[in-house]
């Protein structure tokens, strides 16, 4: 879990900058949209905004929020790096497929769970399968031709209605096949860059590590 110590309100006023950690109740009540609550967290929030950003902070800040939007800790987002380094292709969205890979982020996708918080705690709680085999590691990374679902003994269970409920309706992306009477997805293909809607300058993270 990335900074257990940080509220996620402030992971977000930190990075100035709405990262929707809290699903659903982030388009309700949110610090960011409140100009006055805005400034970044602590007694010298104020400060912190007029300082001069280096061209080092603004790296670190775009590396912060990646690893926040995607809730993983500094050692497992340094060997997320380390492996998209390794890997043929450019390294910035060698980085975010990744990511998006991870079996929480699939859950999330497809708009099981309203966070990606929640959808680490319906993967560590057993609700999801792989390929028909029940897997609760939230960073599995799944593969094309996989097929993640419900386990049919949870599927009818007040958190995943809950869930489902709670979950606005982002869409399936492209590189899932979704099938909502299943409540399974079928992976097409790693994804591309355009296919994947985060918001963040890869670039300069890859910069940060390449110091
Ligand atoms: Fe809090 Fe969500 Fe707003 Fe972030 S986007 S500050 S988590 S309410």
């Amino acid at each position: 879990m990335p900074d257990p110590s940080l509220p996620r309100c402030r992971q977000c006023r930190r990075e100035d900058q709405k990262l929707f950690l809290k699903g659903e109740r982030c388009l309700k009540h949110c610090p960011i949209d409140d100009e006055k609550r805005r400034k970044p967290p602590g007694m010298h929030g104020d400060n912190v905004r007029r300082r001069k950003v280096t061209e080092y902070g603004t790296q670190l800040r775009e590396k912060q929020k990646l690893r926040r939007i995607y809730g993983v800790s500094e050692g497992q987002f340094r060997r997320y790096m380390d492996e998209a380094m390794r890997r043929r292709g450019i390294t910035g969205e060698n980085l975010l497929m990744l990511l998006e890979l991870r079996l929480d982020n699939v859950v999330y996708r497809m708009d099981l769970a309203a966070s990606r918080a929640q959808a680490r705690q319906i993967v560590s709680h057993r609700f999801i399968t792989v390929n028909g085999t029940r897997v609760n590691i939230p960073s599995y990374l799944v593969r094309p031709d996989d097929v993640i679902a419900v386990h049919e003994s949870k599927s009818q269970t007040g958190t995943i209605k809950l869930a489902r409920e709670s979950s606005r309706r982002k869409g399936t992306p492209e590189w899932l096949e979704y099938d909502t009477a299943t409540m399974s997805a079928r992976v097409l293909q790693a994804p591309t860059r355009s296919q994947i809607d985060t918001e963040v300058q890869e670039q300069l993270i890859v910069e940060f590590y390449s110091r």
